[in-house]
Parts: C-alpha cells; structure tokens; sequence
C-alpha cells in the first residue's frame, strides 16, 4: 500500500529545474514578491546537467553575437550583487583569452562584440600571447582577443547563493523531485513531482500561465521591490526539502 499522500498548491510561478539559470529565475522572482517554487530533480548543485563542476569560463565579448553583451553586462552585476549581499566570491575576472585565426568566427566574433558595446581589449600576435602567458603557444597564423574583464563563475557556489537567497524571500525548493505537467486548462496548470521518497507527500503545485497580460497586472498590482527577509510564502513555509 502506498504512503503517498496528495494536497495541491497554488504559486505564482513555478520554476522547474534549479540549475544555474533555475536558481537565478526563482531568485528574481522571489525579490519581486512573487509566491514561487522551484522544483528540482536531483539535489541542489549535482553533477548531472550543464552547470556542474567547480567553475565556468565567462567574458564580456560574445564572439557568438553582440547581443549578448548587455546580458552579460547584468549578469556581471547580479553575480555582484548576490556575493554583496551573501559575502561569498562568485565571479573572478583574471582576464581572458579568445584565440584563433585572424577571420575565425571567434576572433572576429570577439572583436566586433568589443567595437560596438565599447569593451576593453587587446588584440594580440602569437608571439605577444607566448611572452605574456607562457603557458600558451599559439600557432603563428593565430592571434588572440584578450579581455581583462573576462574570468569564471564558481557555477555550483552561485547555484547555491541562489537558493539561500531566494529561499531567505520566502521561495520554496523543493530537490529530488522531477516534474511534469499533466495538466493545463484555461490559463492555469498543473504539475506532478515524482518524489523519490513514497513518504514525501507528493505535491501538485499549480500555477496560473505566464503570459504578457498577467505579468502587466502584477506589475500593476504588487510592489516590485523586494518583501521583508524572512517572509514565508509557502503552505509549509519555505525550505529547502528532498522529495518534498
Ligand atoms: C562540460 C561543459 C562545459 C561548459 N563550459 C562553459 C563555460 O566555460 N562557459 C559558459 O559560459 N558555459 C559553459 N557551458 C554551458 C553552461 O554550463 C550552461 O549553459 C549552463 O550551465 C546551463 O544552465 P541551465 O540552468 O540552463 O542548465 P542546468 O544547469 O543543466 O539546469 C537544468 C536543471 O533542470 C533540472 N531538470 C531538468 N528536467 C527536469 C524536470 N522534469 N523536473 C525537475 N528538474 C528538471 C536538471 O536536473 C538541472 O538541474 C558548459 C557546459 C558543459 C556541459
């Protein structure tokens, strides 16, 4: 006979997935006063998705498009902002190297991202990456776009500050639960969590669509600053809970 017990919660939003970009969302969302849940099928930072592991390689220069660059520009801050406020280093600029022939789509990539959102950069020879990184020895048809301002995320300890800190609003996380949706009628739907433990209850969160019309009129209606530290927004108040 099965232990599983069912009750359903209503959210404004439901974040499935607490990687780095999941982390990031609930935060945010949390801030703005949102009722929200992430729903993670591993634990909290794991070695199974995109964002596992000490550390991820970040710049400035997108040689993939400048489009980029404002996004990475807020990241920049909001990483900032997250070691401010929960006193751990995230984001370490050591400078970095984007190296390869002189119209390669990286280096060329690279440069026109630096020329039109004005980065600092060096374009620099073989010879001039050889005697100022001796680490490198690049072929001598090659060059290098260096950019002081590039560098690595500790990926896993961000993922984490994410988590404390949206849980710190009152966002709710809830780890070893995969998630479905079973169900969606009008403009709401349903979820299902798959727990790992049969004596989790298993949740049915619930949440109204995300769509342009009702985000308006949340802005409209709530504070978009952030509530007290400390709110509770969840029916078991907010933890960081396995299966739950
Ligand atoms: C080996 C490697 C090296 C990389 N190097 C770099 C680099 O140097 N620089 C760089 O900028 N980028 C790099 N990337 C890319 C970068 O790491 C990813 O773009 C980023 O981590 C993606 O984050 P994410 O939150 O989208 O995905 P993830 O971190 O994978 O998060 C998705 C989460 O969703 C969960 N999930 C999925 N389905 C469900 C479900 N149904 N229910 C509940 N949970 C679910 C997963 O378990 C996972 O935790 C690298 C990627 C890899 C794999």
């Amino acid at each position: 006979m099965s232990n599983e017990v069912s009750h359903d919660v209503r959210y404004d939003a439901i974040v499935i997935g607490v990687g780095g970009m999941g982390s990031a969302t609930v935060y945010q969302l949390a801030r703005r006063g949102l009722r929200v849940i992430g729903l993670e099928q591993h634990d909290i930072a794991h070695d199974r998705g995109s964002s596992h592991g000490v550390n991820r390689i970040i710049r400035l220069a997108y040689w993939e498009h400048p489009a980029y660059v404002p996004l990475l520009r807020r990241a920049y801050e909001l990483w900032r902002e997250l070691e401010t406020g929960r006193g751990e280093q995230l984001l370490y600029t050591t400078g970095s190297l984007d190296a390869g022939r002189a119209d390669s789509k990286t280096v060329v990539g690279s440069l026109r991202s630096c020329d039109i959102h004005e980065l600092p950069h060096e374009l620099l020879s073989a010879e001039d990456v050889k005697r100022r990184f001796p680490g490198y020895r690049l072929p001598p048809e090659m060059m290098a776009v260096f950019q002081p301002e590039g560098g690595f995320v500790l990926c896993e300890r961000a993922i984490v500050n994410y988590v404390e800190a949206a849980i710190d609003l009152g966002a709710e996380i809830t780890s070893r639960a995969a998630s479905d949706v079973v169900g969606a009628a009008s403009r709401a739907f349903v979820l299902s969590t798959r727990c790992v433990s049969s004596l989790q209850p298993r949740r049915s969160p619930r949440a109204f669509l995300w769509v342009s019309d009702l985000r308006a009129s949340w802005i409209q209606n709530r504070e978009v600053s952030p509530p007290p530290r400390g709110r509770r927004s969840g029916s078991n108040g907010s933890r960081l809970s396995p299966g739950g």
